[in-house]
């Protein structure tokens, strides 16, 4: 059998690492990594840190290309490599362009398509930006649905999915994460003696412009209002999060602004941390299971599970909220050890291990 497994951007790679190095290992598959490299550097340090090469390099991103374009190119281009590879099974992960692109090429060849991360929804199809889209269309066309929530299984069931094709499988973020953790150490950031790590990430469309400078406002009252405190953010090369973080706090004193960070660092700075500020998925889902707290830089969020568990706090892009928030986790110990407690909804490590061996059952080997 082959498999095909497509990945576009950072975090795909991260979470789809596991699975390829796992399916790498079968004897009953041949296993076969197309990088579309929707973000080309972002997604080629992944690779190397897991020590994956991918097949195929579809090298697909162009300066300023609309998201039309994106998704026309990769349709075109992902018809091509169906056509020459004819995958018994393709996987792809989340909801990006490239995992819809994918679904719907799959669509076109009659080729099985299994998708990891099935079933995450803000059902909010009004937000213009298109992530619940691409994992809607991704969803609808797939033969199995890896979910890695109780939550995101259920979502799929009220959308009428038979309960064969959903598989609970936990989130194989976890088992990257839990991958890298042991090794990360010596990666660390120095921080001040007797000085907290505060560590922003933001990257999402729905906050370019007035929220994304709300963020970095606060995040400089925060640093402003307490001297044991240093931020390090690492800044997203998108020129809308860019432009304004070195506006807002280039030269700030104690913050540090850096380049994305490799997975290695940005692990060992979520380990160092006392705090988390983020609009990112894969840090909601990581931070619990280091027992760190997350303040959401969103309205709404397609993980709702940390959020119910009382791990992360979904502040908004609203710079009171964050700083209430933020001060309140910095100065009640009670409070912040109710939050960081190390619980994860969101996996135990073997989520590859069962998305594979679902697989092998499935295809009859
Ligand atoms: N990450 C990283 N370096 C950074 C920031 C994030 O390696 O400088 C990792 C993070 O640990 C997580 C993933 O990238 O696994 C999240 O990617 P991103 O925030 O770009 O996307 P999202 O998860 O929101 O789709």
């Amino acid at each position: 059998k082959k498999v095909l497994v497509v990945v576009g951007t950072r975090p795909e790679a991260i979470k789809m690492a596991p699975l390829i190095n796992l399916l790498k290992k079968q004897d009953w598959v041949d296993c076969r990594v197309l990088a579309t490299a929707q973000h080309r550097q972002l997604l080629d340090q992944v690779f190397e840190i897991f020590g994956i090469e991918a097949d195929i390099d579809l090298d697909v991103m162009r300066p300023n290309q609309s998201l039309p374009e994106l998704t026309s190119r990769l349709l075109t281009l992902l018809d091509v490599v169906l056509k020459d590879e004819q995958p018994d099974v393709v996987l792809a992960q989340g909801d990006t362009t490239t995992v819809m692109a994918v679904a719907m090429a799959c669509f076109y060849r009659r080729i099985k398509f299994g998708h990891v991360e099935a079933g995450l929804r803000t059902g909010d199809m009004d937000n213009p930006f298109p992530e619940e889209m691409n994992r809607i269309v991704a969803g609808r066309l797939a033969n199995w649905h890896f979910a890695p929530t109780e939550n995101s299984r259920q979502n799929l069931i009220n959308e009428g999915f038979a309960t064969e094709e959903i598989h609970v499988t936990g989130n194989t973020v976890i088992d990257a994460l839990l991958d890298v953790v042991q090794r990360c150490d010596e990666d660390a950031p120095s921080v001040g003696v007797g000085r907290r790590l505060v560590l922003v990430t933001s990257h999402r469309r729905e906050n370019f412009g007035a929220p994304f400078r709300e963020i970095c406002q606060a995040v400089r009252a925060l640093v402003e209002n307490n001297s044991d405190i240093e931020v390090l953010y690492p800044v997203h090369p998108n020129p809308n999060v860019r432009e304004v973080a070195y506006e807002l706090l280039g030269g700030v004193e104690r913050v540090t602004l850096c380049e994305p960070l490799d997975y290695l660092p940005f692990v060992a700075a979520m380990k160092s941390a006392y705090l988390i500020m983020s609009d990112s998925g894969g840090v909601q889902e990581e931070a619990p299971a280091l027992g760190k707290p997350v303040l959401v830089l969103r309205n709404e969020t397609e993980r709702p599970e940390a959020v119910k568990e009382g791990v992360v706090k979904l502040v908004g892009p609203n710079s009171d909220a964050i700083l209430l928030e933020a001060q309140r986790l910095l100065d009640d110990p009670d409070y912040y050890q109710s939050i960081a407690r190390g619980v994860s909804p969101y996996g135990d490590g073997y989520a590859s291990q069962r998305i594979v061996e679902i697989l092998r059952g499935a295809t009859k080997v």
